[in-house]
């Protein structure tokens, strides 16, 4: 598996695109990466707390009645019901390394911000979560388990008051008080190191995999599956594989309406280079250069970019993007509850109904691994909503 080269690249993609007040925070967090990813003793205390309070290992589990070659990573059972927490575990222990004094987030669902006031509550640390005050109302159960679990929620109100906007404030807020706090970014994006350090702290996901794999089928999958908001819980389970030539790999972007119509989320699919929050990669934005408005059920996968690293396997070939629309999404929803008795992430869901295709073309013997990268009882209101509208 590769590292990004000296000045952050992964290929042509990645970089430190960030004002200079903020070069030096990155370049001391750098330090900090290298120096705790050298010591054994980071990785054990690491992964105790993924083992004593995420509840790992996650199982490995065949999802036969809903296609008979699949096979699922439960990312679902970990703690807080998504892989979000194992990056920000990681996180919150190299804050502490550092001697920060407090933590920050930007979050979009409230996904990540949940996952960061949990560790903050575990570690010690007061949080400050930035969100858009349109999530802000639109997530209101989320804003409250942030605040149960001692963190302060800001209500940005600039832009489409989202998580693009969310992200901006962030950055802002870090780059005034850089030295007492530690910013944790909840996806492979960002500046270099945040997408390589993000990545290392979700290849638990694929070094499980591979293992359980090999013990329980004794071979490793044909096909691995994952969906790709900023691309964390699918560049996790690819590290498992990216260096075994004959496992596909397979991200799945939310197209929201489809890829032509304007209201898509999927930034390899719809989108050019650019450069977006520190890194060039793919985006979604206008002729001019603005960043455009994205559209997805997903609220997950609503995010105009993609990380770096991502961009750079797809101009490999070494991955394969492909796009799964709202309707797509929903389907697979609802049939994955009703045949597994799993009611999996919308964004989960969109990879389910890729792997449901791939599974019709697939031989019998092949093994489909797809990454449940969350649970879907979050998404019950919202989806009840959206059918009720139809
Ligand atoms: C946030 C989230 C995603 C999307 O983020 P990635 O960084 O692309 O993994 C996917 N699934 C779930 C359950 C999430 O909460």
């Amino acid at each position: 598996m590769q590292r990004p080269d000296a000045r952050g690249y992964f290929g042509e993609f990645g970089g430190r695109f960030v004002p200079e007040v903020l070069i030096d925070a990155l370049e001391a967090l750098e330090r900090e990466v290298d120096a705790a990813f050298a010591e054994p003793a980071f990785w054990d205390e690491y992964h105790a707390v993924l083992r004593d309070f995420v509840g790992r290992p996650s199982p490995l589990y065949a999802a036969e009645r809903f296609a008979p070659q699949l096979i699922l990573k439960r990312e679902d059972t970990n703690h807080t019901g998504a892989h979000k927490i194992n990056n920000t575990v990681g996180q919150a222990l190299l804050a502490r390394r550092m001697g920060k004094k407090r933590l920050i987030a930007e979050t979009g669902a409230g996904q990540h911000g949940v996952a960061t006031a949990t560790v903050g509550a575990k570690f010690g640390f007061p949080v400050d979560v930035y969100m858009g005050a349109l999530d802000v109302e639109r997530q209101a159960p989320n804003v409250y388990l942030m605040n149960l679990l001692g963190a302060k929620v800001h209500a940005v109100h600039s832009g489409t008051r989202t998580l693009k906007d969310a992200t901006n404030e962030a950055f802002r807020v870090w780059a005034a008080e850089v030295d007492e706090t530690f910013y944790v970014i909840g996806s492979v994006v960002g500046a270099h190191p945040y997408p390589f350090m993000v990545r290392e702290f979700q290849k638990v996901i694929g070094i499980e995999s591979r293992r359980q794999c090999l013990e329980r089928y004794g071979r490793l999958p044909s096909d691995v599956i994952a969906c790709v908001g900023g691309g964390s819980n699918a560049m996790g389970i690819f590290a498992g594989f990216v260096d075994d030539p004959q496992v596909r790999l397979w991200g799945v972007e939310a197209a929201g309406e489809g890829l032509e119509s304007g209201k898509t989320a999927a930034a390899l699919g719809a989108g050019s280079v650019g450069v977006l929050h520190g890194s060039r990669s793919y985006l979604l934005q206008t002729t001019n250069g603005q960043v455009s408005d994205t559209h997805s059920i997903s609220a997950g996968l609503d995010y105009p970019g993609i990380g770096p690293e991502h961009a750079f396997l797809k101009e490999t070939g070494r991955a394969q993007y492909v796009g799964v629309t709202d309707a797509q999404a929903l389907e697979a929803f609802f049939d994955f509850a009703r045949f597994e008795g799993i009611v999996p992430a919308l964004e989960s869901a969109h990879a389910l109904a890729f792997a449901r295709e791939l599974a019709k073309k697939a031989r019998p013997d092949d093994l489909i691994l797809v990454n449940l990268s969350g649970r879907g009882d979050k998404d019950i209101a919202h989806v009840r909503a959206s059918v009720e509208r139809q």
